[in-house]
């Protein structure tokens, strides 16, 4: 018989804050489904301590990590590789090892076009992203790659968003323009997706209300939004209203979850048991 071994496989995230995060609750219940004695470990890394932290992660033989704030940028320095997406956004949030090598990508944005992909084609889309920060950056990126037409961007600081439209621009052959959000925005007739990649709404502002004419939005739309927790946010439930196809954040997180761990392990989880496993934590 084979001998026992007690090793197991080490995946992570690296954060500061970083004890609200849960992902290990969604990635570790994907882990037992599949019979994998792997964890993932909730690792608080002040910024003075990234570098050691990679070059221990490498050392120990990680599989992978996953980054959140403050990490995303700063880590790229410390990678072997980059992906074509994490290069074009400038941001990492997953880590995969491969052999020597520590390979940097972004699942944010493609886990939000897999979830799209569920209901309808990006290919030549018009898409409306509501906020110009690191979500929206990544979803641009990866809507971009998957073949939209055109972006609006709209965002209340001007300077934010003039940056995410240049990136568009400079980094992918869609059409863009920017929209400076001062009051309540019209979806223009003829969009196909509209995203919310701001963070209004996310618990415990849940009543917070996004600058929105919830009048425009047509039953032919697609209605995204990114906010999590409550997945039935309040655009969540207009745009339900208004007879719209939506897509709520709890699924993007989950195909966030999903991307990274098929990268790791090279298997296919359960996306089921990832999202009952994370709204049990979401109550
Ligand atoms: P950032 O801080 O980078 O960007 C926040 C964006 O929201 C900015 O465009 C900001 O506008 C806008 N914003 C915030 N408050 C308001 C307001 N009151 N009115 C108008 N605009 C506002 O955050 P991230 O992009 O990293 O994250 C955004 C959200 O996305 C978070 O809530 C996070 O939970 C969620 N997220 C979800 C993921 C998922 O898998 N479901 C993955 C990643 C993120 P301005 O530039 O004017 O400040």
């Amino acid at each position: 018989p084979e001998p026992q071994s007690f090793k197991q496989e080490i995946t992570a995230v690296f954060g500061q804050p970083v004890a609200e995060n849960p992902t290990q609750v969604m990635i570790e219940a994907a882990f037992a489904d599949a019979g994998l004695a792997w964890r993932y470990l909730t690792l608080e890394v002040a910024p003075s301590d990234l570098a050691a932290a990679v070059a221990g992660a490498k050392a120990m033989g990680f599989r992978g990590f996953n980054l959140t704030i403050p990490h995303k940028v700063e880590v790229i320095q410390h990678l072997d590789r980059l992906s074509e997406a994490a290069e074009k956004m400038g941001a990492v949030n997953c880590v995969i090892r491969d052999g020597d090598e520590l390979i940097g990508e972004n699942t944010d944005g493609k886990g939000f076009v897999e979830s799209l992909r569920e209901v309808s084609d990006p290919q030549g889309q018009n898409v409306v992203i509501l906020g110009a920060g690191g979500a929206a950056r990544a979803i641009a990126v990866e809507m971009a790659l998957a073949g939209a037409a055109k972006f609006t961007i709209v965002n209340r600081s001007a300077e934010r968003g003039e940056q995410l439209t240049a990136l568009i621009k400079a980094k992918t052959g869609a059409a863009v323009e920017f929209v400076h959000w001062t009051d309540d925005y019209d979806i223009p007739t003829g969009t196909h997706v509209v995203i919310n990649a701001t963070s209004i709404g996310l618990f415990p502002d849940v009543d917070a209300r996004i600058p929105l004419n919830t009048g425009s939005l047509t039953a032919d739309m697609v209605v995204a939004d990114v906010i999590p927790n409550p997945p039935a946010t309040r655009l969540v439930q207009e745009a339900t209203a208004a007879g719209c196809t939506v897509l709520d954040g709890l699924g993007m997180l989950v195909n966030q979850g999903v991307i990274g761990f098929r990268l790791w392990t090279g298997i296919e989880p359960n996306p089921a048991v990832m999202r009952t496993a994370l709204e049990e934590v979401f109550g």
